[in-house]
């Protein structure tokens, strides 16, 4: 099935050209008045990624740097403000809703909270079917061993055991892997990961990492994995983006960007990864202050007031991405000394 949908797009499988999202802030009528105009969040303000089939892309930054949102844009959950995203050379802004809902079944979610997203009255089994249901109505005669095979590919073994259970009857680990099986069920080609082991427990986080880089493999995934971990995206991606305040701040191999980080910003959350080995520890000072509203974002660099080696003229000229080295681009105006 996957052969049939592939075209020819230059290896590029999903492409966000200059994507923006603005929130407009919600105020009451009074203020609306009086202010004479409408504010806006900034969530994503003029981000390009390219993404390779088979590829796993990171998107990493804090709570506030609009990695979600860029998430939720890629697959269509939410409408652009500016810019398009093209899905294996579909443009997602011109289909119909109608449209949009088939494509679904090559976009599926992993989401943070298994708990919230699985219907407490639902069963393991009707839950993991439902995709079928909605895609594949016609092969209902094979949906229960088509979820019971997935069952036993997650993990989830034996599958009968699982099939008529709740979610409230099994650990939160296999909970995440009933989610991960409710994205796989409908054969997706992209899987937005969004913080997927978040929620899981130290000790199951590597064996759900291991499960995805093992699926993807199997089914032949694209995947743009959520984060604000690190360490969890070295395990599993290919190439990273690092985002800051709706920007991308750098982006590049997972390799280069850990080995060779060059915005200070990207320095300070390796240097926030613990590592065995305490000779290897980096010691870049975290970044000043909370992240800013970003309704008005700091003029020129927005990282400048918390950057710990910003000059006079960061917060006059906003730095763009540059290739400082092959396919390694950085938004600073001092990448090349911060090497
Ligand atoms: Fe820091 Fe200036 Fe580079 Fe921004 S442009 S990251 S403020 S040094």
């Amino acid at each position: 099935m996957k052969a049939d949908n592939k075209r020819n797009n230059n290896g590029i499988f999903l492409k966000l050209e200059n994507i923006k999202k603005y929130f407009p802030v919600q105020k009451s009528l009074i203020d609306q008045i009086f202010a004479g105009k409408i504010d806006y969040v900034r969530a994503v303000d003029d981000v390009t990624i390219h993404i390779k089939r088979g590829e796993a892309f990171g998107l990493a930054g804090e709570s506030g740097s609009g990695k979600t949102t860029i998430g939720r844009l890629a697959i269509g959950l939410e409408t652009l403000t500016e810019g398009t995203v093209i899905f294996d050379g579909i443009d997602l802004g011109k289909l119909t809703a109608e449209e949009l809902r088939k494509l679904r079944r090559r976009m599926q979610v992993i989401f943070q909270d298994p708990m919230a997203s699985l219907n407490p009255r639902m069963s393991l089994g009707d839950a993991v079917m439902q995709g079928l249901k909605i895609h594949y109505p016609e092969k209902s005669a094979e949906h229960r061993d088509m979820v019971l095979t997935l069952f036993e590919k997650v993990g989830l073994t034996p599958p009968l055991f699982y099939y008529n259970k709740y979610p409230h009857q099994i650990s939160g680990g296999q909970r995440q892997r009933i989610v991960i099986a409710r994205a796989l069920i409908t054969r997706p080609d992209l899987v937005l990961a969004d913080e997927p082991v978040a929620m899981a427990d130290v000790s199951v986080r590597a064996l759900l990492l291991d499960l995805m880089v093992q699926l993807k493999k199997e089914f032949d995934l694209t995947y743009l994995y959520i984060t604000h971990d690190l360490a969890t995206a070295k395990y599993i991606c290919d190439r990273i983006g690092i985002l800051y305040l709706g920007k991308l701040a750098e982006i590049g191999t997972v390799q280069e960007v850990y080995q060779h980080p060059m915005h200070p910003y990207t320095k300070a959350l390796l240097a926030a990864v613990p590592v065995q080995d305490p000779k290897k520890r980096r010691t870049e000072p975290m970044p000043k202050g909370e992240i800013p509203n970003s309704i008005n974002p700091p003029s020129g660099c927005r990282f400048h007031p918390r950057c710990p080696i910003a000059k006079k003229d960061c917060a006059k000229k906003e730095p763009i991405l540059r290739e400082i080295l092959p396919g390694h681009i950085v938004a600073c105006h001092y990448a090349e000394t911060n090497l």
